[in-house]
């Protein structure tokens, strides 16, 4: 069994349904994971960590005690949580805020571009279209695994509703409004979009990117171990970045 079956099916066996138990995690079994992450008081934030991983060990609550027999009490694989830390093409376990440095290095460097597979203008000149973003090579592949799939997802038209076409910046070596540490776009690490609907102070549901219709985008970044500051603490709309709280 592999970690992610695993996973699948004791958030089953706790009485988070994910759909199949197929190994692939996809937006039902994120939506899981946070479901108990919350239940449990855990930060939800979408990432099997370890303590995650150990919450799940536990027997599952008498109410779903058949349920539980019923998947079958397992251990995760031995290798699970390294599997983690090597950031599988579907979990992905980027650092927290204060270890950045030591992740990514020195603010700025180790950028590369990516193609965007759908029409972007700059969001502030919108007769600039966008075709290529800059990123820290760590996480391009990961971003544009994501963009793809907004692709797919989303039709020309949605996400100009959304404003997924609206590229709001991504590599900007700067310090943060009213401090002294960098932004994490200092590293390339974050993107925004539509800035001037998801301004920096602005909860749900004046943000555009706080409504439902942008579920499937927040997902998509979500699975890829990436997190939205207004998912996460309703501010700041605009922002994704492959950094954890
Ligand atoms: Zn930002």
């Amino acid at each position: 069994m592999t970690f992610e079956a695993w996973l699948q099916s004791r958030l089953t066996a706790h009485g988070f349904a994910c759909g199949p138990i197929d190994g692939i995690v996809g937006p039902l079994t994120i939506a899981a994971l946070r479901g108990f992450e919350e239940a449990r008081g855990l930060p939800v934030d979408g990432m099997a960590d370890e303590a995650v991983v150990a919450a799940l060990r536990q027997l599952a609550s008498r109410v779903d005690e058949e349920t539980a027999e019923a998947v079958e009490r397992r251990d995760p694989p031995e290798d699970a949580i390294q599997r983690i830390d090597l950031a599988s093409p579907t979990i992905n376990r980027w650092p927290r805020q204060n270890e950045v440095s030591a992740y990514f290095g020195a603010v700025g460097t180790r950028q590369t571009p990516i193609e965007i597979p759908f029409d972007m203008v700059l969001a502030w000149s919108k007769w600039t279209r966008i075709r290529r973003m800059t990123l820290h090579e760590k996480i391009a592949g990961s971003a544009e695994r994501v963009l793809r799939l907004v692709a797919e997802t989303y039709s020309a038209s949605e996400r100009a509703a959304l404003g997924l076409d609206l590229f709001g910046g991504s590599l900007n070596v700067r310090r943060m409004r009213g401090g002294s540490r960098y932004s994490m776009h200092s590293w390339g690490i974050a993107i925004d979009f539509d800035p001037e609907r998801n301004q920096l102070r602005w909860n749900a549901p004046r943000a555009r990117l706080s409504h439902a219709d942008a579920l499937p985008f927040w997902q998509a970044w979500e699975a890829e171990g990436w997190l939205s500051l207004g998912r996460a603490r309703n501010y700041d709309w605009m922002h994704v970045q492959a950094v954890r709280l």
